[in-house]
């Protein structure tokens, strides 16, 4: 699929970019190794992504770390036709930063000050390039937090969140990123030989979140937070799967506070790292990992115990050794299992309610190369099970058959083995991200080839 640029234009690119601005930070080709460090992510979760994106590789990374360096970029690219990927942390699990025909990667971590935390509100302004880990600290003493973050909060970007993941920690209370009322507001810098800086409002923010930055660069964003809590964590064991489940489906429903519910098969639970001190689960023991409000431990033991739940181990959030409860959720699971097991994958989905019968479908199908691992989120106000099931990989028929059976037992598949924004999320052309990309990006330079909506109606 690698589909570079002429080195001549590169050349003259990186020669204008010296002259107009001596102290932005440049890789070339005298670097190789870090130009292919720049262009990489996590997608080596799906062999399919590895097989599609080999040989993908910028030819050219720049560091901005401020306002002027992401406009002075924009517009020489747009000026010499070069294709530009910005880059936050490179965390994504689809290569949506990896560069499809090659050009320039804009790596924004630089650009990364919160400007602004509203004392009435908690509604703050933050640049893209914010770690979410390192923002969470700086509200932390104004009594706020963020309300969604992935498990990889310590190490991705605010901008890298928005405009490549769908949602995480807090989703149980707050939704995923695309509801409306989670982005308030964007500052974005558009592709062209002038580049403009726009303020857009929620409603016009909207067709920019979760397009892997192909319709406008992500200078900062307007975001509500929540008040911040005191969460606990709290790891659950059963042994029975049904009653872990039917525990996991009641919870959402009690007034207990929570803001993170995962539940894992026994032979996941078996296999993973534990926080220090939290005894490792043994074989048989299914797992559910809870962040509760500390008014929630009065009830939750006996709560639990009724479903056949024991509390093995809790400690509040940050003041446990080793890992956090929360890196033993969402993708994390993953990256925890396929450290063990190279040859496993995954997949994403939505759950049907109720859930059992399509779990037992599945699980009489595909048997031991399946394994569960349910997130509870909110969809449309509603509480659900999310699964990002863990699976053996058989090759892309048997993933396809999978897929298949999925949905014929109700699930709705969020499929992360594929490129495009729209095969990742409903099968849908979004016009409005389309026309966001006629506005912001004439040329279609930026992150070419991940819009399928602009490659199927250009302009
Ligand atoms: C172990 C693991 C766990 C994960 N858990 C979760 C999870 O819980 N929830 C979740 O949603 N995701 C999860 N992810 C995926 C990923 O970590 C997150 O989506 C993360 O927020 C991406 O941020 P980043 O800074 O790494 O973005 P990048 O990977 O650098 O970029 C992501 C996309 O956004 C674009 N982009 C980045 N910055 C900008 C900008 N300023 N303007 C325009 N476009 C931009 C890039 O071009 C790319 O298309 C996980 C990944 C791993 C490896």
């Amino acid at each position: 699929m690698a589909d570079l640029c002429s080195e001549l234009r590169i050349d003259a690119l990186a020669a204008e970019l010296r002259r107009l601005d001596p102290s932005l930070p440049l890789l070339g080709s005298e670097a190789p190794a870090e130009l292919l460090r720049f262009s990489a992510d996590y997608h080596d979760y799906s062999p399919v992504l590895v097989e599609l994106l080999r040989g993908c590789r910028a030819q050219l990374v720049a560091f901005a770390s401020s306002l002027d360096q992401v406009r002075l970029v924009a517009g020489a690219c747009a000026r010499h036709g070069v294709p530009l990927t910005v880059r936050g942390a490179g965390t994504g699990n689809y290569g949506q930063c990896v560069p499809l025909q090659g050009g320039l990667v804009l790596d924004l971590c630089g650009l990364n000050q919160l400007r602004h935390c509203d004392a009435a509100t908690g509604v703050i302004e933050v640049e893209a390039g914010s770690l979410m880990g390192a923002l969470n600290q700086q509200l932390a003493p104004l009594g706020r937090a963020l309300r969604l973050v992935p498990s990889t909060a310590r190490s991705a970007t605010i901008g890298g969140f928005i405009a490549g993941g769908s949602g995480g920690i807090g989703s149980l209370r707050w939704g995923f990123l695309r509801d409306p009322g989670n982005l308030l507001g964007l500052e974005v810098v558009t592709l062209e030989p002038e580049p403009r800086l726009l303020q857009l409002d929620a409603a016009a923010s909207a067709p920019l979140n979760h397009a892997y930055g192909s319709n406008g660069i992500l200078t900062a964003l307007r975001l509500p937070t929540t008040a911040l809590l005191a969460w606990q964590q709290v790891v659950v064991g059963f042994d029975s799967w049904d009653r872990a489940l039917a525990a996991a489906q009641a919870l959402p429903a009690t007034a207990l506070q929570l803001h993170a519910l995962t539940l894992l098969d026994g032979p996941i639970a078996h296999k993973l790292p534990w926080p220090g001190g939290c005894p490792p689960a043994p074989l048989g023991q299914h797992r559910l990992l809870l962040l509760a409000a500390p008014d929630a431990l009065e009830v939750l033991p006996a709560w639990l115990a009724a479903f056949g739940g024991q509390i093995h181990w809790q400690a509040p959030e940050g003041e446990s050794r080793g890992l956090p409860l929360r890196e033993l959720s969402w993708n994390h699971t993953t990256l925890h299992w396929r450290a063990q097991h190279p040859d496993w994958t995954y997949l994403q989905m939505l759950l049907p309610q109720p859930e059992r019968p399509c779990l037992e479908l599945l699980n009489q199908r595909w048997g031991d190369d399946l394994l569960w691992h349910l997130e509870a989120v909110k969809q449309l106000g509603a509480s659900r099970l999310a699964a990002l099931p863990l699976l053996r990989w058989r090759g892309e028929l048997a993933l396809g058959r999978l897929m298949a059976d999925c949905r014929e037992a109700g699930a709705v598949i969020f499929n992360p083995h594929v490129i495009s924004v729209e095969a990742g999320g409903l099968g849908v052309v979004d016009a409005d991200q389309v026309a966001a990309k006629a506005a912001h990006d004439p040329a279609g330079l930026l992150n070419p080839g991940k819009l399928a909506g602009w490659l199927s109606n250009p302009g």
